[in-house]
């Protein structure tokens, strides 16, 4: 899109036709209420409407050439960091590995308070993307945190103890929250995770003062014997085959939720159904999994429901953003609710009744849907594509988009979405699946290893970008390709400005109008966090996390570009910031050591451990054994190869985060296990050095 450059000064006269409005969420006393003021940054996404905009413009499209480092502080981790910094009256109130919460001081960097809930490591276990969280809710005085290990905690914002604290989930199950709480009504509302474990996912609310619950949606039906909650999850039951009940059922809303004051509509997306695969199901549209879900905040019941992907067959979770908008769509202000999925379709809802009005693939390359139903939104799917038979699908289990906000800008009514294209996975039901809690109860088979890879590994090389997307089209405006292909989430500010940060390091600020880049600064570790924008004492801020890690980050996927782990750290900027960032080497330098060991290495017994590392170990430790944040397994010492039955199988190494394997794994398995991870240090290390990593 190429046209005049728009400056905030221009903002009235497109506000009008943009529903931007400063007022309509100032309904009750609480800081809360008044979040629309730009210098605090008070809730997950600025406002209720989850825009992520800020009208702050201070740094703007002509000064952001001096925009600088101010201070940064690192966090004594080297995971994934996702969480959105909540800033009220110079303080930064964010969230670090394992949950530990930080308050610090805006201007300085200076360390206020932290707090460490002690989550119990060996909890690893049943965590399918790193040790992560999306940071805190604010409500008056407190600060409120999901765990994961399935606490909601309430803290004294000013000292950061502990004022109540209440167990929403089953510790016997494989149950966690990543998520951040949202604010609605005076209640906390947290969802969960585990979907891929086999947990029954519901969203609950919690009075904010106390912690006592105040309403629970079940997402899947439970035990038909035991009757059900309510009307609607008997209703969702009718969409489920046999008593597959028995595996949980999955769609926990694990991220996204938003809340709309105006209409009382508290909205969530789910995740997908337990197992992955719609033939281990027996079939049927399995309400609510993959689901976006509208609820009465006041009582938790249904208002409505719309499911991007029915029947969901490759981990289409639809727990990505959602976002709320007033749009003038086909002549009339209609109020959206807006999502792009990843399953690859970008969707506008109506969201007082869940109406579809439109929905387009935003990313090229869909294997899965020919298109939505111009009426109903249902996906027309390519004819057999979710039978028992291995299938290429593309996009992969990731997401064209996922968690990674995305952010609108009222000025040029476009949505600003982190996206990837090209995925591709291969989708192989195993027919012998059962439900076991200890273990990933996805039903891959992972011992199929058929021509699909080849395929797999013949098309072009996905890639990712920060794509502008015009809602009301529902077409792209601009798109600018990124280096890597997983990009960060993104915040918009009235200086015309767009900013988004990167796996390779670099925080970019792009022009929002049309999407040249201004600006970038390298914060020396992969980006996945939304920066956020605020003021203090009349000076504009720019913060956001680095720290590489997460889904992607440790699965470790090759042709991601030049992905940077490393140590995790925060960051904040303002126009004239001098600071130098100090960034530590990380990782090992070249390839691998010879290993100095002589095991066992027939090709049976190496091929028997690549397929138990990938069932168990590779989400973690990275594809074909090459990690990334957590330790590349192929440098390890003859040491630590030799202990691994001890790692393994008595857990010496739970309480830093590797868990035991022994309710899944024998002594055998672990042979074969070193037998690959051998095998896999002497093929990288005869490989020439001047190529990349194999
Ligand atoms: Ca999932």
């Amino acid at each position: 899109m190429k046209g005049p450059v728009l400056t905030w000064a221009m903002l009235p006269a497109v506000l009008l036709f943009a529903g931007f409005s400063d007022t309509k969420h100032r309904n009750s006393s609480s800081a809360i209420e008044v979040a629309n003021d730009p210098a605090n940054w008070l809730m997950y996404g600025r406002t209720y409407d989850d825009q992520r905009f800020s009208p702050l413009n201070q740094i703007n499209e002509q000064t952001v050439a001096n925009l600088g480092l101010v201070w940064s502080q690192e966090l004594d981790t080297t995971r994934g960091l996702e969480a959105t910094p909540i800033v009220e009256d110079g303080v930064i109130y964010t969230t670090g590995s394992w949950n530990v919460v930080y308050a610090m001081d805006a201007k300085t960097g200076k360390m206020l308070w932290q707090y460490d809930p002690a989550i119990d490591r060996s909890r690893a276990y049943f965590l399918c993307c790193d040790a992560v969280n999306r940071g805190v809710a604010l409500y008056r005085d407190k600060l409120y945190e999901g765990t994961l290990d399935g606490r909601l905690i309430a803290l004294d914002k000013r000292a950061g103890t502990v004022l109540w604290s209440t167990q929403t989930t089953d510790v016997t199950q494989a149950y966690s929250i990543t998520g951040a709480p949202r604010i609605a009504k005076g209640m906390v509302v947290i969802g969960n995770a585990g979907a891929e474990y086999g947990v029954r996912g519901y969203i609950s609310a919690y009075d904010a003062e106390t912690g006592k619950m105040a309403w629970r949606f079940y997402t899947v039906p439970g035990d038909p014997a035991h009757g059900f909650e309510n009307k609607d999850v008997a209703r969702a039951a009718k969409t489920w085959t046999g008593d597959k009940w028995k595996n949980g059922g999955g769609g926990p809303p694990w991220d996204s939720i938003a809340y709309d004051p105006a209409l009382d509509l508290l909205y969530f997306g789910t995740g997908n159904a337990t197992a992955w695969y719609r033939a281990l199901r027996g079939g049927g549209d399995n309400l609510y999994t993959a689901c976006i879900v509208a609820v009465h905040a006041s009582t938790g019941e249904l208002a409505w429901y719309f499911q991007p992907t029915p029947g969901d067959n490759w981990d289409y979770d639809a727990t990505q953003m959602l976002m709320q908008a007033d749009l003038k769509i086909g002549g009339r202000v209609r109020n959206v609710l807006m999502q792009a999925n990843k399953n690859g379709f970008f969707y506008v809802l109506d969201r007082k009744t869940g109406e579809f009005i439109s929905g387009a693939p935003f990313v090229s390359g869909i294997t899965w849907a020919t298109r939505l139903d111009s009426k109903s939104g249902r996906p027309i799917e390519i004819p057999g594509i979710g039978g028992a038979e291995p299938t290429l699908i593309s996009p992969d289990p990731f997401g064209a988009h996922n968690w990674y906000p995305m952010a609108f800008h009222p000025a040029t009514g476009l949505v600003y979405v982190p996206a990837k294209t090209g995925g591709q996975m291969v989708h192989m039901p195993n027919s012998k699946w059962k439900y076991d809690l200890n273990a990933q109860n996805k039903g891959l088979d992972d011992s199929y290893d058929g021509a699909l890879y080849a395929k797999a590994a013949a098309m072009p090389a996905e890639t990712g970008e920060l794509l502008a997307w015009n809602p009301v089209t529902q077409k792209e405006a601009w798109h600018a390709n990124s280096p890597v292909v997983e990009t960060g989430g993104v915040l918009s500010t009235g200086g015309n400005l767009i900013f988004q940060g990167r796996a390779d390091g670099m925080l970019v600020a792009y022009r929002a109008t049309d999407g040249k880049q201004l600006w970038q600064f390298d914060a020396g570790t992969g980006i996945m966090a939304p920066p956020v924008t605020y003021t203090v004492n009349g000076v504009q801020y720019v913060t956001v996390m680095a720290g590489w890690g997460g889904g992607p980050g440790l699965f470790n996927a090759p042709g991601s570009g030049p992905v940077k782990p490393g140590y995790g750290r925060i960051l904040t900027f303002a126009i004239g910031g001098q600071a130098k960032l100090k960034v530590l080497p990380f990782g090992p330098q070249g390839p691998p050591p010879m290993p100095q060991l002589t095991y066992d290495s027939s090709p049976q017994l190496v091929h028997r451990g690549a397929q138990i590392f990938n069932s168990s170990c590779m989400l973690c430790h990275g594809l074909n054994a090459v990690g990334g944040s957590l330790p590349d397994l192929r440098y390890s010492s003859k040491d630590m190869i030799e202990s691994l039955d001890q790692i393994l199988l008595d857990g010496v190494f739970a309480p830093v985060g590797m868990p035991s394997y022994k309710k899944i794994l024998n002594a055998q398995d672990v042979k074969a296990l070193q037998a690959y991870i051998v095998a896999r240090a002497r093929e990288s290390a005869t490989a020439s050095p001047d190529k990349p990593k194999p």
